[in-house]
């Protein structure tokens, strides 16, 4: 699509360059100091969980159903803690663990256990010429730094509104066996917000594929819904066990967004098999988890509706902002041809997209006039965002009245670096 600037004859576009240019130039003047790129709750959202932490003192039953979560044992995490999980992942309970707060601390973890051992009955992947991992994109930058920094080839997929293009991914899952994995975010997807369809999830959990491919299913945004119509996600579990599958996905969660980052619970489940295979092999490193950390939370959040209840006061923070960010850039671009951006349901970030060539150069523009955003190419494995269009915006930290004046100096930058690249 053209930009209204590739429309305009030269006399008008050098008049609109101008005009945008003294504007920059009064941004400048301003001194703003904003941040757009970080995708963390604002203080104030993080404090509706602090009466979580009033639940354990000196005086509190340190038991959870029988577990003496004061001391050593319980490797799987304690019963309350795994029965969340299990409503969480899809799965029953006793196909989990809870482990400590990180669940891409899980996720590295399993993937170095695979790397160096391999998938039991399968050579160890650092033993193979060439390991390849799918990477939806754009997608997690920190998903790709973990198969990145084990040497594995990060191969992007691109992203659709239904998921990553499936015929893609089953054209070179069918085609080639050094392809080990693939990472997805199924609901509210980091960043473009997206829901798998069940279409998607279906052909994931059945297509063919190499026998020790694994897909990491890290359903971070599982309940983060900020909408009266949630996206709605199938049960990958269920439909790959069905297909005698039910190795191949690895599901991880945790509470960082609905407690507090860093310092919440995290989960793995799986087949009966991978969850005890990957137990003994978490456990030569780790006697036990933080149960009362684990205890905590579960007096907290005792099962899926009490999450629930609490998310419905996440989404009070999250709904003014999102909408602030889709008015702003309604308001700003609609109709000029300068980008497209996704407009979710839910999760924590919208993705946007410019003219070819235009996300490096409006993500310098925005810093220049005091904003910072995700670096742009983050998006994308290595870095390299093949057309540089796509911008993450991170709209949940910042204040509404921050976060309408960064996206003011978003749209600036985004009309004046589409008006020089159709001068250029
Ligand atoms: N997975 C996704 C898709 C994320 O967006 C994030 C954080 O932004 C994480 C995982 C990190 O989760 P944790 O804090 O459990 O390591």
């Amino acid at each position: 699509m053209q930009t209204m600037y590739e429309q305009m004859d030269t006399a008008a576009l050098d008049a609109a360059l101008a005009d945008l240019t003294r504007q920059v130039d009064e941004v400048k003047a301003k001194g703003l100091k904003l941040d757009m790129a970080r995708g963390k709750p604002s203080p104030a959202q993080v404090d509706i969980s602090r009466p979580m932490l009033d639940l354990l003192s000196s005086g509190a039953d340190l038991t959870d159903e029988g577990v003496d979560c004061s001391n050593y044992g319980c490797f799987e995490g304690i019963p309350s803690a795994r029965r969340l999980a299990g409503e969480f992942l899809g799965l029953p309970a006793d196909q989990t663990i809870v482990l400590g707060s990180s669940s891409l601390n899980i996720m590295q973890s399993v993937l170095i256990h695979y790397w160096e051992k391999g998938v039991p009955g399968y050579t160890p992947w650092s033993k193979l010429d060439r390991v390849k991992w799918l990477c939806p994109a754009p997608g997690y930058d920190r998903h790709f730094g973990i198969t990145q920094d084990l040497g594995i080839e990060n191969v992007p997929v691109r992203m659709t509104e239904t998921g990553p293009d499936m015929d893609e991914v089953e054209r070179l899952c069918a085609a080639d066996d050094s392809i080990k994995g693939m990472f997805c975010v199924p609901k509210y997807s980091n960043p473009t917000g997206i829901t798998y369809s069940d279409e998607t999830v279906r052909r994931l959990a059945t297509m063919k594929a190499a026998p020790d491919f694994r897909i990491v299913w890290d359903n971070a945004y599982a309940v983060h819904d900020f909408t009266d119509t949630p996206d709605v996600l199938a049960n990958v579990f269920d439909l790959a066990r069905e297909a005698g599958n039910e190795d191949r996905i690895l599901g991880v969660a945790s509470t960082s967004k609905i407690t507090f980052p860093g310092a919440g619970i995290a989960f793995f489940g799986s087949s009966a098999a991978n969850v005890g295979e990957v137990a003994n092999t978490l456990k030569v490193g780790l006697i036990s988890a933080n149960k009362l950390n684990q205890l905590m939370h579960t007096r907290f959040l005792p099962d899926l509706d009490a999450v629930r209840a609490h998310m419905r006061k996440h989404a009070e923070f999250l709904r003014p902002r999102f909408a602030c960010v889709e008015e702003k850039l309604e308001e700003g671009l609609a109709g000029t041809g300068c980008g497209t951006w996704s407009h979710p349901h839910g999760g924590y970030f919208v993705s946007f997209d410019g003219p070819e060539g235009s996300a490096k150069r409006v993500g310098a523009l925005c810093a220049e006039m005091g904003v910072k955003l995700t670096p742009a190419g983050a998006t994308w494995p290595g870095g390299n965002d093949p057309h540089d269009t796509n911008i993450r915006i991170a709209p949940t930290y910042p204040s509404v009245e921050e976060l309408s004046e960064a996206l003011d100096v978003l749209v600036l930058a985004v009309k004046l670096v589409s008006a020089q690249l159709a001068r250029e």
